[in-house]
């Protein structure tokens, strides 16, 4: 195959040759032509020496590497790279009897830059990020249904506001294969619950907190458990299944309070445990006695972008604070940051001050990050995002 050469100044080649799958475009110093948004780009160095094949965007992020190797871009590469990511999640035991919820592609951790696929049950919900990307889902959608050997039967795109506004591509949400069918109530860890791809959040459900809520599953016996910004109700699922004394469930989003309820009405049919809020996080903080001694804060991110960091970290604090100030002696809490922008140190720094404000003995007892199926390359560690710290708070 031949594409448009992309050649990079003097140096630039660095960070690729390290395998870094970016391509700035501070660091192009000549297009052999003008390549179209999406269209795959051979990159060379100063010497023309091939390094890369990669997707082309306009942007500060030019080219996402798909290969370091001159090789057919082709159905059949496409399905390698899917074959790679299910055989990973496989060999690993993540895909049981009990539990048909996991990340199947997970951008660049996954080697598809651009490329977010979620699976519940038979239905695979697929993000194209990237003109790219956008452009062969269809291609990726087949291969998709072949390497899973049929357990994925139906792929829905949802990419409507996921693609770069910019490049006004008119991506419509839909069903590339398959249909609805009924099949919406899928499993993680033995707990069922209802995805809702159409209008839920993300791509329905939040399947990075998988292996976080275990760790509340086994701290939950006995305890009066808060899940605070709770979606679906994910964290609340598990604590009741780890014996909970009771578990409230709150979220701003109204639909979400609805679906919570329907979840564990799933698992827990009448049990009288559960109750749900719909209402503001700090309003509820703010209100609330201070009879929890298990608090789980997973907030939205609360930076998107660099520019705002500051605001962010005092974000993290004051909310931090406030769980700080009710949790009972003697309380566990989970505190969380979905932020790419915020490092593991700052999100550090951030609730070592909120906990300093409250004079409260705080020991961290456990460290969490995104799980298996949501990989780092270890390249490219701006794919490592998720952080959370499990304190024990006297
Ligand atoms: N813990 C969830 C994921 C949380 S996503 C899970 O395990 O699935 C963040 C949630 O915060 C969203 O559901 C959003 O509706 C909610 N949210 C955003 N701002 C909020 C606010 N000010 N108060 C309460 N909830 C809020």
């Amino acid at each position: 195959m031949k594409f448009i050469k992309i050649q990079l100044k003097p140096g630039k080649e660095d960070s690729l040759k390290r395998f870094h799958p970016w391509i700035f475009s501070g660091a192009i110093a000549r297009f052999e032509a003008q390549p179209e948004e999406g269209d795959v780009v051979e990159v060379i160095d100063s010497n023309n020496k091939f390094i890369a094949l990669g997707h082309y965007q306009i942007g500060s992020i030019a080219v996402r590497v798909l290969t370091f190797e001159n090789e057919p871009i082709d159905f059949d590469f496409w399905k390698k790279r899917l074959e790679v990511a299910f055989g990973m999640r496989e060999s690993l035991g993540l895909i049981t009897e009990n539990n048909n919820t996991y990340r199947l592609v997970h951008g660049e951790g996954d080697y598809l830059p651009g490329l977010i696929v979620d699976v519940y049950h038979d239905t695979a919900v697929m993000q194209a990020h990237t003109p790219g990307m956008h452009y062969v889902r269809d291609i990726l959608a087949k291969a998709l249904v072949e390497v899973s050997g049929a357990k994925i039967k139906n792929v829905y795109y949802k990419s409507e506001t996921t693609l770069p506004y910019k490049a006004d591509l008119g991506a419509e949400n839909g069903y590339l294969i398959g249909e609805y069918n009924n099949s919406d109530i899928a499993l993680e860890n033995g707990l069922k619950f209802h995805v809702d791809w159409l209008r839920g959040q993300k791509t329905g459900f939040f399947v990075d907190q998988r292996e976080n809520r275990s760790i509340v599953e086994k701290f939950s016996n006995g305890r009066s458990v808060l899940n605070m910004f709770c979606y679906t109700g994910g964290f609340s699922f598990y604590a009741m299944r780890g014996g909970a004394k009771l578990v409230h469930s709150v979220d701003s989003s109204a639909k979400a309070i609805d679906l919570t309820k329907k979840n564990v009405e799933l698992n827990f049919p009448g049990d009288e445990r559960h109750q749900a809020f719909a209402e503001d996080a700090f309003k509820y903080l703010d209100r609330m006695g201070d009879q929890y001694d298990l608090i789980i804060l997973d907030p939205p991110a609360f930076a998107k972008h660099k520019n705002v960091l500051r605001n962010a970290l005092q974000g993290y604090r004051k909310l931090n604070a406030k769980a700080f100030e009710k949790i009972k002696p003697g309380g566990v809490l989970f505190t969380f940051s979905c932020s790419q922008v915020v490092s593991k140190e700052n999100f550090r720094l951030a609730v070592f001050s909120a906990a300093a404000q409250s004079g409260r003995r705080v020991r961290i007892i456990h460290q969490m990050t995104q799980p298996l199926d949501h990989p780092i390359n270890i390249y490219h560690p701006e794919g490592e995002y998720l952080k959370g710290l499990v304190l024990y708070v006297e």
